[in-house]
């Protein structure tokens, strides 16, 4: 049953898609292919959301893609896909896949039912059927400007609900991200999740175990940087998901300080996020473990070690044990290990000191760090606002402000 749904009815703002989406599907079916805009672009569309991402859907193959469009690559080994380029903008392309389990045996799957290969081509249907809520296999084509849902998706986006096709334990099992993915989704777009796909993701949860650390981290980066990251750790504890994600975090949230230093850390990412200023996931990463950082620093200090040492080994422990279950990606993990590493700096304010904490590269974001945990009563404020004070103050008053060398 597929319906399609014309312009007059769903009222997409065609303003708000990009001219490169529109050249894509433009030039597929120039060349007698199929093109729709796909996925999370027409859901957000329907919701009168401006989409970050353009997603194009086709029956034509990555080398035929490739063929069509000057300025394109084929990337990907698991799905081949076809980037296409216009100016700045990357266009996504996808062949429409199937998974046709075992009759093609290009698809295999895990004793726990997860899809270890699922790379062949299939229908327009099949390719719907694949994906994850009815919310995201919409298509629409800019040329007729209809909508084709093949699950009732716009009728779902209407109600509010976000909805798994298919039966969602299956569907966890063969993807067990998918539970992440309702979890972010449903607080990024204000859907609702509905009882049945809701109800088997807390039975679930342990399969996030067996997903790749560094898949993990990519969608673990999306749900921080949504704008509703606050709101999604909340979902997450509510279901159960933190324990395989952030097993430290489920330590620190558990305890006054560390929920209110992570909780401040979030929100703070939300403000900026929806604010449209940059935000960095180092920063975030290391507010995310800091506390247990903290723990494990006066655990050494106590066996006897000196602070600076004690510290690191702190930062290694912590960085260990949190690697094996969401790799974070090393471009950000040696920033936030500077962060963390300079935090001690800031408890000296005598001598030529903090003069030269001043000039760190890194002493930016480090005092940010630092407000943060004055603000969450880990710090007196007193210390806190000492810095910013000091920051400010000129020559002669900066000298006047130093603590006497001991
Ligand atoms: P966002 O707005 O965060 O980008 P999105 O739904 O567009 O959300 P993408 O990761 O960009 O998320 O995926 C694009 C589309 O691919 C989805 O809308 C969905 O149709 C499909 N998809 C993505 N991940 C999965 C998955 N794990 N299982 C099934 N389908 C998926
Ligand atoms: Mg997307």
């Amino acid at each position: 049953i597929i319906a399609r749904i014309p312009a007059s009815t769903h009222r997409i703002n065609r303003s708000l898609i990009s001219k490169a989406a529109i050249k894509t599907t433009e030039g597929l079916q120039k060349a007698g292919f199929e093109a729709f805009i796909v996925g999370g672009a027409v859901r957000d569309l329907l919701l009168k959301k401006r989409p970050k991402d353009f997603d194009v859907a086709t029956n034509a193959t990555p080398e035929q893609v490739n063929r069509i469009f000057r300025r394109s690559r084929i990337i990907g080994r698991r799905f081949r896909l076809v980037h296409v380029m216009f100016g700045d903008e990357t266009i996504e392309v996808s062949t429409f896949r199937g998974h046709h389990l075992s009759e093609e045996g290009d698809a295999k799957v895990a004793d726990s039912g997860r899809i270890l290969r699922d790379n062949v081509f299939g229908s327009q249907e099949e390719d719907a059927v694949r994906r994850d809520f009815t919310a995201n296999a919409l298509y629409y084509d800019p040329a007729s400007e209809d909508v084709l849902d093949f699950h009732e998706g716009v009728s779902d986006i209407q109600a509010g609900i976000l909805r798994m096709i298919g039966d969602p334990e299956t569907r966890y099992r063969e993807d067990p991200v998918r539970m992440l993915r309702a979890v972010r989704l449903s607080a990024k777009l204000g859907l609702k999740l509905d009882p049945a796909t809701e109800r088997p993701i807390s039975e679930l949860a342990d399969l996030l175990h067996d997903v790749p650390p560094s898949r993990l981290f990519d969608e673990m980066l999306k749900l921080f940087l949504s704008g509703h990251a606050l709101e999604s750790v909340n979902a997450l504890r509510q279901h159960g998901l933190q324990h395989g994600l952030l097993p430290l975090l489920d330590v620190v949230l558990e305890q006054p300080l560390g929920e209110r230093f992570v909780t401040l850390a979030l929100k703070n990412t939300d403000d900026r996020v929806l604010a449209e200023k940059p935000v960095s996931p180092s920063f975030l990463f290391a507010t995310l473990l800091w506390h247990e950082v903290l723990l494990a620093w006066k655990q050494y200090e106590k066996q006897g070690n000196k602070a600076i040492p004690a510290l690191y080994m702190a930062m290694d422990e912590v960085s260990d044990i949190q690697a094996e279950k969401m790799a974070i990606n090393k471009r950000y993990s040696a920033t936030m290990r500077e962060i963390w590493s300079l935090q001690p700096r800031f408890e000296n304010r005598a001598g030529k000191r903090p003069y030269s904490l001043l000039e760190n590269p890194r002493y930016r974001a480090a005092y940010d760090f630092l407000l943060l945990r004055c603000e969450s009563g880990e710090l007196p404020a007193e210390l806190g606002q000492w810095w910013t004070d000091f920051a400010n103050a000129d020559g002669e008053k900066r000298q006047s402000m130093l603590q006497p060398d001991t």
